[in-house]
């Protein structure tokens, strides 16, 4: 029996954590659920899952989670805030932890778990941006287990010998990251800056929380995840390289020295590597029904165009300092989309205040989190001012 933590079980991927698990009872028992501040969500998760412990990352929901568990009769503790998440993340009976928290609020109980040495099945990509080195290290460090739930990286996985020390020692040239182009891959570029927060979160081919949804259309997403790869898999720049392919059949592929494409396919669907990861080294059932190429029937390439794409080439100007740029532009990008979202800015605009917030802050090198943090802190501020000019 695996035991295991679900950081953000309320979101997308964490509810299709949760579908996944409930297929294989015998395998896999939930220890804990957190949420930030959904408690009647939280709450019938609970009385589904029975975890010993339900987490409240907003601490003024408390006594509400408190209430309703006790009332519910599922059993479940009720714990609050950041504690409560590192207290669930590094818990001596916890074997897995699934990092689904959106933002960069993932990044300290995600490094709980890490630093206890556990499997880590990280969907939360904002983490490595933020603290990739550190991240990394910690890995290392605490001998723990990293495994990608980001469709991309888990297919970049999956085509990469099941024990590699180097991608150079195992003949990888090259590391091809697809992307999809979201919603406005071919819509009219000079129309963008009128493009609704509706119209960018309907994406073709994958349902998602809005953040990341807001990430794809701008293709923000494709840049993070860029950066996600260059540590995960400790790539240099220049071996990545992102490829439009619209269909989002084909979820990345690896090519080596002689000449071979390896690419991993399935429908779009999160289900896929969450089972993956969850059961790895083995295979399980997910619930994602086999890909029919027939109606696939066809599988396009592009170019990424970076004209329409700023937030893409902002990513990979940041994927290639060793500073703490790429936290900058996480944290700017954080507080632009959630204006957007907000009908504050124009879509167009988001752009414009992460290169404008990026030029402003300062981004030394360093792996201290604290010191991380404050730089976060620092862009969010900086944002914030430039919106509200
Ligand atoms: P979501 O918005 O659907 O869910 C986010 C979860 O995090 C919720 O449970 C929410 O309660 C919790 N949360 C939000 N703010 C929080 C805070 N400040 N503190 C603690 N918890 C908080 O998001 P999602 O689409 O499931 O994405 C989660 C993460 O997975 C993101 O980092 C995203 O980039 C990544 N990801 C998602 C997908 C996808 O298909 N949805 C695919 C790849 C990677
Ligand atoms: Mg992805």
């Amino acid at each position: 029996m695996q035991q295991i933590t679900v950081l953000g079980s309320t979101g997308s991927i964490g509810c299709s954590t949760l579908d996944v698990i409930k297929r294989h009872e015998q395998r896999y028992q939930v220890f804990a659920l957190t949420a930030h501040s959904s408690v009647d969500a939280l709450v019938k998760q609970c009385v589904e899952f029975k975890p010993q412990y339900a987490v409240i990352s907003d601490g003024t929901r408390l006594d509400e989670l408190q209430a309703k568990l006790s009332a519910s009769g599922c059993g479940s503790q009720a714990l609050a805030g950041l504690d409560g998440l590192v207290f669930v993340s590094r818990h001596e009976d916890v074997d897995t932890i699934v990092s689904a928290i959106v933002g960069s609020a993932g990044l300290f109980p995600t490094m709980a778990a890490v630093k206890s040495g556990k499997k880590i099945l990280l969907a939360n990509k904002e983490s490595l941006v933020m603290a990739g080195k550190a991240f990394m290290d910690a890995v290392k460090d605490h001998n723990a287990t990293l495994l990608p739930l980001d469709s991309e990286h888990n297919a970049i996985f999956q085509c990469l010998p099941q024990s590699y020390q180097t991608l150079h020692g195992a003949g990888v040239e090259k590391i091809l990251l697809t992307a999809s182009g979201g919603p406005f891959r071919s819509y009219p570029v000079d129309e963008l800056k009128f493009v609704t927060p509706d119209q960018a979160c309907a994406h073709p081919n994958w349902s998602m929380g809005r953040k990341i949804s807001v990430d794809s259309a701008s293709m923000m997403n494709k840049g993070l995840e860029f950066i996600e790869a260059r540590w995960m898999f400790d790539a240099q720049v220049d071996q990545i390289q992102v490829v439009i392919h619209p269909q989002s059949v084909i979820h990345s592929m690896v090519q080596y020295a002689d000449g071979s494409t390896l690419a991993q396919m399935g429908n779009p669907d999160m289900r896929t590597p969450i089972a993956h990861a969850l059961a790895w080294p083995q295979r399980v059932q997910s619930g994602v029904k086999p890909l029919d190429l027939f109606s696939v029937a066809r599988l396009d390439f592009e170019e990424p165009d970076f004209e329409r794409f700023p937030c893409l080439r902002l990513a990979m100007t940041a994927a290639r300092e060793d500073s703490t740029l790429a936290a900058v532009m996480n944290a700017a990008n954080e507080i632009a989309v959630d204006a957007f979202l907000n009908n504050a800015i124009r879509f167009t605009e988001i752009a414009t205040v992460v290169e404008n917030t990026m030029s402003k802050v300062a981004s030394p090198v360093t792996t201290d989190l604290e010191e991380i943090v404050a730089i976060d802190a620092e862009a969010r501020v900086v944002a914030k001012s430039l919106i509200t000019r």
